[in-house]
């Protein structure tokens, strides 16, 4: 194989849908070789140099293990920004920009105390500073080596978050933690059973105490964060979760029955049951 453009089609036709390998083409070439839009068209037969053609052979072999590319080049995007990824870190999702695009739409922010709980790679309270830099945005995850990915993107992308480790399921926070405004998260929230249809290069190379929950309790990280917000959230404060398609009846309920109001489901672009919000009035 000469790793041209055309190379990669035929190395790994029929090993994914044809827009998906159009789709890793330019991302493999916009970062290795800056290529432009006019490039993609021009040079598609364009032979590389040795050094080129052996790095894009190693990313080629490992598309084909179904190794997600966005770990292949450790890099991806989110809402316009560059995040790091690697193995250990949930894959940053599509569905997730629309939870942040609702976020900064919802509310005013400016002076808000905000708390991102299961922040994998930061994506969404570094998205949100960027966009709202007067918001006090802090944010937690169970994982140490999410964490330290999570500040390393702070870093890239030149905004200031207050990361933290924590187990929402046994949440030990001092006394002194000060109460949000904005409870956000995107907790695991696929099924055992649901396991079954996802594709390969999630099953065999994400973590998977990102994504999975039991059969027997979908709503697990739900509970916890609305025991959490009735705890820690300031009169009027709002929650804006991502959520479970399949689960939206429940989750409005779980959020009734733990003393919110305003309950409120949101559609995702594929018209399915994907965010929920809330307020929380203290009486
Ligand atoms: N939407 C993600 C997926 O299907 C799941 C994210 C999550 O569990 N929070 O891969």
């Amino acid at each position: 194989m000469q790793a041209s453009i055309n190379d990669i089609r035929k190395e790994l036709n029929g090993l994914y849908p044809r827009e998906e390998i159009e789709s890793f083409i330019r991302i493999i070439f916009r970062q290795l070789k800056q290529f432009t839009l006019t490039d993609f068209v021009l040079k598609q037969d364009e032979v590389l140099p040795k050094k080129e053609k052996d790095q894009i052979k190693q990313i080629v072999a490992r598309l084909k293990n179904k190794e997600p590319i966005q770990y292949i080049l450790g890099e991806t995007e989110f809402y316009g920004l560059p995040f790091r990824v690697k193995p250990g870190v949930l894959i940053p999702r599509p569905e997730t920009e629309e939870l942040v695009h609702w976020v900064l739409k919802s509310r005013r922010m400016a002076g808000r105390r905000i708390l991102d709980v299961g922040t994998g790679s930061g994506c969404i309270p570094i998205s949100l500073k960027k966009h709202r830099p007067k918001a006090h945005v802090m944010a937690c995850d169970i994982s140490e080596g999410a964490l330290e990915v999570a500040r390393m993107n702070a870093g890239l992308n030149q905004t200031e978050v207050a990361f933290f480790h924590l187990n929402i399921l046994n949440p030990l926070l001092p006394d002194s933690f000060p109460k949000i405004d904005i409870l956000i998260s995107n907790p695991p929230y696929v099924t055992e059973s649901e396991k079954a249809a996802m594709s390969d290069n999630v099953l065999k190379y994400e973590p998977e105490r990102a994504l999975f929950v039991p059969d027997h309790d979908p709503l697990l990280f739900y509970r916890a964060l609305a025991i959490f917000g009735s705890k820690y959230l300031n009169h009027g404060g709002q929650v804006l979760w991502e959520i479970n398609e399949a689960f939206g009846k429940e989750c409005q309920e779980l959020l009734k029955e733990n003393g919110f109001s305003y309950v409120r489901l949101k559609k995702d672009l594929q018209g399915k049951d994907r965010m929920i919000s809330a307020r929380y009035l203290r009486s």
